[in-house]
């Protein structure tokens, strides 16, 4: 199978959606977008195998994910996701592998009512690289919207993703461990909470890095410092109950890879942000507030600062 002969057969099906505002798809040079009168936002995200998923990783899965990371980002910015480009490098076009990949990617695509829309086939070490294009008919939720008095909130639980990859060999086979694999695997972009949450939130981002690495991002875009209350973080039972609530705290602070998102809500606006984010069914929990002045301060029950906190994880560190 040639590269012409695998786009054909596995990428070009998932680009034959009913969609009007992709005015030329897969199959020219370009992909040809109807553009409308909103705003175009855009992101991209680059997997590499044995750096973001362990290469052993089911296809279907490695598939989901990276199209999920790149909703994680658009979502962040309360955009509504419209458009993949692929990007995929591959040691060989093996037929099977590239039916489940493209499996997995489409059912992150249908998800969120995503078309792919064009890319690029190469041969070379597994890397996939995937760019989405959302629209936005309204001003964008950045980082940088948040002030002091702000309410730090996060949705879902936090360092199922890095317990995942923590997780001891002998533990993998209980049911605890499954469920964060599938977290790690499967996050869920909350595509869905981000837009409803767009009016009455000051800022957002998603916790790609660790809940303190990317607090602090928001925070110094923002202008502010942070105050993020250890005791307060949301922890899923099964993290709690494979490395016990102290380890679960420093995998929620400082693991990267579940994909929640963090809001600065003002505290006027956190009744109707919890009445919405019930609505959707997913869990907000405050975590901290920003404050004036600078840096992320870790506090305790009693509200002293730590000392030593968990940095997130960084890419060339
Ligand atoms: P060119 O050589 O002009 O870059 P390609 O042969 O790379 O063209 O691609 C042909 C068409 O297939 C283009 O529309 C391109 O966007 C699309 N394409 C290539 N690889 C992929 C892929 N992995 N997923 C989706 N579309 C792809
Ligand atoms: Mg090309």
């Amino acid at each position: 199978m040639d590269e012409f002969g695998l786009i054909e057969r596995y990428f070009a099906p998932l680009g034959e959606v009913e969609a009007d505002d992709v005015l030329l798809g897969i199959g020219d040079d370009a992909a040809v977008l109807e553009a409308g009168d909103g705003r175009l936002v855009v992101a991209v995200d680059t997997l590499v195998a044995d750096v973001h998923f362990p290469r052993d990783t089911p296809p279907e899965d490695i598939g989901y994910r990276v199209v999920a990371v790149n909703l994680s980002d658009l979502a962040a910015m309360a955009a509504e996701p419209r458009f993949a480009t692929l990007a995929l490098t591959l040691p060989a076009a093996d037929a099977g592998w590239l039916e489940r990949f493209a499996r997995g990617f489409g059912e992150a695509c249908g998800e969120h009512g995503v078309v792919l829309v064009g890319g690029d086939t190469t041969r070379g070490p597994l890397t996939v690289t995937v760019q989405l294009i959302g629209r936005l008919a309204h001003a964008p939720l950045t980082r940088g919207g948040g002030a002091p008095g702000d309410v730090l909130a996060v949705s879902g639980t936090l360092g199922d993703g890095a317990g995942a990859l923590a997780c001891a060999p002998d533990k993998a086979d209980t049911a605890a461990a499954r469920y964060l694999l599938a977290r790690f695997r499967r996050p869920s972009a909350r595509v869905s909470l981000a837009r409803a949450l767009r009016a009455c939130a000051h800022a957002a981002i998603d916790v790609s890095d660790g809940l303190l690495a990317d607090v602090r991002h928001l925070a110094g875009r923002s202008g502010c410092g942070a105050d993020v209350e250890r005791e307060r973080l949301p922890l899923s039972e099964q993290l709690v109950s494979l490395f016990g609530r102290e380890r679960a705290l420093d995998l929620a602070l400082g693991g990267g890879d579940d994909y929640e998102l963090v809001f600065a809500i003002p505290p006027a606006a956190m009744g109707e942000a919890t009445s919405a984010a019930r609505e959707l069914g997913i869990p907000l929990t405050t975590v901290g507030t920003l404050r004036p002045g600078a840096g992320v301060r870790l506090l305790d029950r009693q509200g002293r600062a730590l000392e030593g906190t968990p940095a997130g994880y960084r890419h060339f560190a």
